[in-house]
């Protein structure tokens, strides 16, 4: 099996009745583009930016950023290079921001919401990812976005940055494109409105399957209820993809669920546009869509749409697809 992986390296992912989805890679140093070029990734869906700001004493000079994601993008060579900005807070410390302790960390202050409001923090990592937009494809992404007023000062910051280094003679890249992170519940039923106000959707399962179930993510004692598969989560998902390409753009999804082999089918059937996982996923799972007719998966889709429970999805594709 692993021979018949390697082949594909170089191929682009296309479904058994020729359809094609883009298979990224998800990564969070520069040092892991090794495995992504070896594994064939068609782009980078996600780079977490915070473990440039961790396990160290002080925040990261823009030129440090600048020479990191300048890297990515230069090593992508014209493939799509995602980059999120800067998502601290939740799980992920940072003891030089001496941050207040919080009771419930993954509803506090983090992300884009902490971005917002240290705007030099936010503003050194978007002038880092603007001047390093000459050299690649590069598109930017907020994460945790809950509000439209939160997207639209994010973008109106980014906007300012951009106008100051154009001013100054710095050259920025004049088709970056700029989206944001599905994990909230509130956007996701929103995403219409979302959808006229940027280039493209990420969604982030981790988080949307926590905040839509109400399940803490690193909670053994209920992760029972932790669902990828619930159909509340499918209808959410389908949703986002509906409203994105309503209005031309595209819908990617870059939570561990994209690289599941049971999620899969369901995913190319309700039109997700782009699938980021672990390197390593990446070649199983070109093998499986290379199998797959996205017009039956279609189909199967619809029918889980209309299921009571999570079981119930598992169950229909193990029967019908995986068999
Ligand atoms: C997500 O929430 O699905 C995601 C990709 O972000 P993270 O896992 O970094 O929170
Ligand atoms: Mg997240």
């Amino acid at each position: 099996q692993k021979k018949e992986w390697e082949k594909l390296v170089a191929e682009k992912t296309v479904s058994e009745d020729g359809q094609h989805v883009e298979l990224a890679a998800n990564i969070g140093t520069p040092d892991d583009l090794d495995g992504v070029i070896n594994n064939g990734a068609e782009g980078i869906g996600l780079y977490r930016t915070e473990f440039i700001y961790m396990g160290r004493n002080e925040l990261p000079s823009e030129e440090e950023q600048f020479e990191a994601y300048k890297t990515v993008v230069e090593r992508m060579a014209g493939k799509p290079v995602v980059i999120r900005t800067l998502d601290i807070g939740g799980d992920k410390e940072l003891p030089y921001l001496d941050l207040p302790k919080e009771m419930n960390p993954f509803l506090g202050y983090r992300a884009i919401r902490l971005c917002l409001e240290e705007q030099e923090i936010f503003r050194t990592q978007l002038r880092a990812l603007l001047r390093a937009s000459e050299y690649g494809n590069l598109k930017i992404m907020f994460p945790m976005i809950a509000t439209i007023e939160e997207l639209r000062q994010a973008k109106e910051i980014l906007n300012e940055e951009k106008g100051s280094l154009l001013a100054n003679g710095v050259k920025v890249s004049d088709s970056i494109e700029v989206g944001m992170m599905v994990e909230i519940p509130s956007t996701a039923a929103m995403a219409d409105i979302f959808a006229k106000e940027v280039d493209f959707f990420s969604i982030g399962t981790n988080d949307l399957i926590q905040y839509t179930m109400a399940a803490d993510r690193m909670n053994e004692q209920v992760s029972y209820l932790y669902q990828p598969y619930n159909p509340a989560v499918l209808r959410l998902i389908n949703s986002v993809i509906t409203a994105a390409h309503q209005e031309g753009k595209w819908a990617g999804m870059c939570g561990e669920m994209a690289g599941d082999e049971l999620a899969i089918p369901i995913l190319l059937g309700l039109g997700l546009d782009e699938f980021s996982m672990s390197a390593t996923s990446i070649l199983p799972a070109r093998t499986q869509i290379k199998n797959l007719s996205k017009q039956q998966m279609q189909t199967i889709a619809k029918e889980a749409l209309t299921l009571a429970t999570a079981t119930e999805v598992e169950t229909l594709v193990k029967n019908k697809v995986l068999k």
